[in-house]
């Protein structure tokens, strides 16, 4: 597919970002070209589609799982639910926790958010060690939600993040 092509080589990469040892991929390169991002916008929504076309929702997480999770509702016509770091979202909320490589984070979502038995497709920018999705997946389900797709536009492979959830998983563009 020659658009994954293009939006491949549009992701800039930053070595020692944030840290040393880390190589950074920046998705904000590609939202600076509304062609590429249309054609990323268009990859993502015939996924969805094909593997899922029964979805009742998109869930985003925070924060540049918002900037593709927001377009991909308004296309699919269906909701666009928020997952936060803790403290972000007013009202009241359920919540998960999580272990990073240093300590624990909390993620939320708005109790009245997701419904019991909703088909939900969980979106982020980049899949690393996997902690953030199945985090996500965790809380999801705890609300009464069906995960029926995951999906990132860049997987790091090496991390092997996907093997830390069972949900079917998809990617646009691998390293
Ligand atoms: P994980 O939980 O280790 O899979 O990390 C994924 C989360 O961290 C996502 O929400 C990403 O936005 C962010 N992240 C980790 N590495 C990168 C990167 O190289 N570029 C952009 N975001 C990253």
């Amino acid at each position: 597919d020659e658009r994954i092509e293009e939006i491949t080589k549009k992701i800039a990469t930053y070595p020692d970002f944030p840290k040393p040892g880390i190589s950074f991929k920046d998705i904000f390169s590609v939202l600076l070209e509304p062609r590429v991002f249309r054609n990323l916008m268009a990859v993502l929504e015939e996924r969805v589609r094909r593997v899922c076309p029964g979805v009742q929702a998109v869930v985003g997480l925070e924060s540049r799982g918002f900037l593709i999770g927001t377009p991909l509702a308004l296309a699919l016509d269906i909701p666009f639910v928020p997952i936060r770091k803790k403290g972000k979202l007013p009202g009241k909320v359920k919540q998960v926790s999580y272990t990073l490589e240093y300590g624990t984070d909390v993620f939320e979502a708005q109790e009245s958010s997701i419904k019991k038995g909703q088909k939900v497709v969980i979106l982020d920018d980049l899949l690393a060690t996997g902690g953030s999705m199945k985090a996500a997946c965790d809380l999801v389900t705890a609300m009464g939600g069906e995960v029926l797709l995951c999906l990132v536009c860049i997987e790091l492979l090496d991390l092997k993040g996907c093997e830390k959830f069972s949900h079917p998983f998809d990617a646009v563009v691998k390293f």
